[in-house]
């Protein structure tokens, strides 16, 4: 399977999930929230513009968000790479362009995997976690507030509060989930339970692909 897309409500697992197929399938991850929160911490241009949605739990307008990931694809040409999808598409109009765009290289997604997981499990882990803002490693609430990859002193996200959660989750099931709906119709849904150890929801990931 060359490129993935990981889908799932916020808390899911997505970015550590996606993190480990970098890791140990040598997967490129192209991670969207790092990549604005990274233009937010450089205070670029494009980071001031963007900022105001993620400090508020809403999606980017596409105006501003697809050109930036189409471009992002192109200039790396990862549509002739192995590629996991982290945040994006994140509405149909995103996978739209996106499918748009690696038709123009006759590439294509080759599935979308669905990580599930319960609403109380998801504010469970997004109020508690902890994150590395140097290499983006995601930590549960229990861990020492150091980094164990790079020794950078863990905080937590601006958009972990309950509120801004509560707001992403509802964003996440009106805008993102009509993509399950859109992946399983081109026959490319796969969807996994998202609970269990990360080493577990990581090993039914590898199973599925390793399927394909
Ligand atoms: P994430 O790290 O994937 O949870 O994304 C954090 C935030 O970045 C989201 O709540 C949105 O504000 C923004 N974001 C990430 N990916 C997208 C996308 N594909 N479209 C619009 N906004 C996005």
């Amino acid at each position: 399977m060359e490129r993935i897309i990981l889908l799932g409500p916020p808390g899911s697992g997505k970015g550590t999930q996606a993190e480990l197929l970098e890791k140990n399938r040598n997967f490129i991850c192209l991670s969207t929230g790092d990549l604005l929160r990274e233009e937010i911490k450089k205070e670029s241009e494009f980071g001031k513009n963007v900022k105001h949605y993620l400090d508020n739990g809403l999606l980017v307008p596409d105006e501003i968000i697809t050109e930036f990931i189409l471009e992002t694809i192109e200039k790396n040409r990862f549509f002739e790479k192995k590629v996991v999808f982290d945040g994006f598409p994140r509405r149909v109009s995103q996978a739209d362009a996106l499918n748009k765009k690696l038709a123009e290289f006759s590439s294509s997604i080759d599935s979308t995997i669905l990580i599930k997981l319960d609403k109380e499990e998801i504010i469970k882990r997004l109020t508690g976690r902890l994150v590395c803002p140097e290499c983006k490693k995601v930590y549960p609430a229990s861990h020492s507030e150091i980094c164990d990859n790079c020794g950078a002193k863990l905080v937590k996200r601006t958009d972990d509060n309950e509120e801004v959660i509560k707001k992403r989750i509802n964003v996440y099931n009106e805008e993102t989930a009509p993509l399950i709906e859109y992946f399983n119709k081109l026959g490319k849904l796969i969807e996994i339970d998202g609970n269990g150890s990360i080493e577990e929801v990581h090993n039914k990931i590898v199973e599925v692909i390793n399927k394909q």
